[in-house]
């Protein structure tokens, strides 16, 4: 059946929607604020429960081979060099081949809009508003353009229009963190290692993300207002980082200044709905998480090929929607709970907790890691038909 659907937002989760929907048929408009798809972010974990689901709209090895860099192992260890055992991506029992990444954000995206066709994506279109009637969805945009959609999909972010216009403003829940992350062009000391050093209020991890290159982030407690203008962050964080190993303080410092990118980590609560008859939410908009287990964007990408393909199936796509919620509020919501208490572990400052931490990661078997990521990355839906 072909309906006319609205994507509002052309982040990770609304250009793979959109990407899965054409494929199926659907005529798919994605309207995103922004006025040109320029480049955002930078590196991003991508998981095998997201990439088996990209792989399914050709972005396939040859694509990763180009510009990811394969995951192979995790760790945390702590400033003082203390490390749990490392966990093996290949220990782990998965369904498939399929394997994780650290790639640029950037290089998704570009991937993802190829996919789609600039002739379906309009930059430049905020969503103000959207009322809902018997026949449809009328949408009203900041620039004063309007339009007509059979159904709506709210990709829309955190602070997703959507989600307000539908269920009411509710301010997102902060963590307490906020997160620096940049590129530097040095090359990384352990390639395809996932490490997270946790310190006294303070985390960090430097990733390889090509040949010569590395991604860090590096998170600290702080209020929600706090400001940190641009030209002060490169020298705070080589204060607060100075003597950590692991080649943190050497990738802030090869940073571009300029780049340095500061983001408030938040997550929600659970709410009962993420849809009306015409209207579902997915992504960020749904369920923000906290990006600790580096689950959110592979939670949109798993969003989008789900929803997609129940609204291929069901002719009402309130069916559909009410399926979709049912397939993934547990799964989504256990990663936004749990992310959020691997966070606060991390981020505890006191030294009595501290030493404590770290003296269960010294004696937690890496089993208990190994089972936590199998769960998460070995997801793949499955609907009956
Ligand atoms: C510091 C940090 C690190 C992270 N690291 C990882 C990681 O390693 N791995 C991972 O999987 N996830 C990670 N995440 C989470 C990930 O970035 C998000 O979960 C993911 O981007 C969500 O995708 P989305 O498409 O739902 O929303 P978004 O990416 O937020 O996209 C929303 C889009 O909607 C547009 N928009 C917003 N409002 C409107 C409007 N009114 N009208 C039209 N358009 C609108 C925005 O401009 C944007 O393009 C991280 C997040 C942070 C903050």
């Amino acid at each position: 059946m072909n309906r006319k659907i609205a994507i509002i937002g052309g982040g990770i989760g609304g250009l793979t929607a959109a990407a899965f929907l054409q494929k199926s048929g659907q005529d798919v408009v994605v309207f995103e604020q922004a006025a040109e798809l320029k480049e955002v972010g930078a590196g991003t974990g991508l998981w095998c429960n997201a990439t088996y689901y990209l792989s399914k709209l050709s972005i396939t090895q040859e694509f990763w081979d180009s510009v990811a860099t394969p995951i192979d192992s995790l760790e945390i260890a702590t400033p003082e060099g203390l490390a749990l055992p490392k966990v093996s991506i290949s220990d782990i029992k998965l369904p498939d081949e399929q394997k994780s990444y650290i790639v640029h954000r950037n290089d998704l995206h570009r991937a993802l809009v190829e996919r789609v066709g600039l002739d379906s994506i309009q930059t430049g279109h905020r969503l103000a508003c959207l009322q809902e009637t018997e026949s449809g969805v009328e949408l009203q945009f900041e620039n004063g353009n309007t339009t007509h959609a059979d159904v709506v999909i709210g990709a829309d972010g955190l602070r997703s229009r959507v989600r307000s216009s539908l269920f009411g403003e509710e301010p997102p829940s902060y963590s307490g963190q906020v997160c620096y992350r940049g590129i530097a062009k040095i090359a990384s000391e352990s390639p395809g290692l996932i490490r997270e050093i946790q310190g006294k209020g303070l985390r960090a991890s430097v990733l390889a993300l090509g040949k010569d290159q590395v991604y860090w982030w590096a998170t600290r407690c702080c209020p929600e207002d706090e400001s940190h203008p641009m030209e002060r962050r490169q020298e705070d964080l080589l204060k607060w980082f100075s003597d950590w190993p692991y080649q943190v303080p050497e990738a802030i410092a090869a940073t571009d200044p300029t780049q340095i990118l500061r983001n408030n980590l938040y997550d929600r609560p659970p709410i009962p709905k993420w849809y009306t008859n015409r209207v579902c939410l997915i992504g960020d908009a749904a369920h923000p998480t906290t990006p600790n287990f580096g689950q959110g964007a592979c939670l949109a990408i798993e969003d989008a090929a789900l929803i997609s393909e129940l609204l291929e199936k069901q002719s009402e796509p309130v069916r559909a929607f009410a399926e979709f919620q049912n397939l993934r509020s547990k799964r989504c919501y256990d990663i936004v709970k749990q992310s959020r208490l691997f966070g606060d572990i991390g981020a505890l400052a006191s030294p009595l907790l501290v030493q404590l931490r770290n003296w269960m990661i010294r004696l937690s078997p890496s089993a208990i890691t190994r089972r936590a990521l199998q769960k998460q990355i070995s997801y793949r839906h499955s609907i009956k038909h």
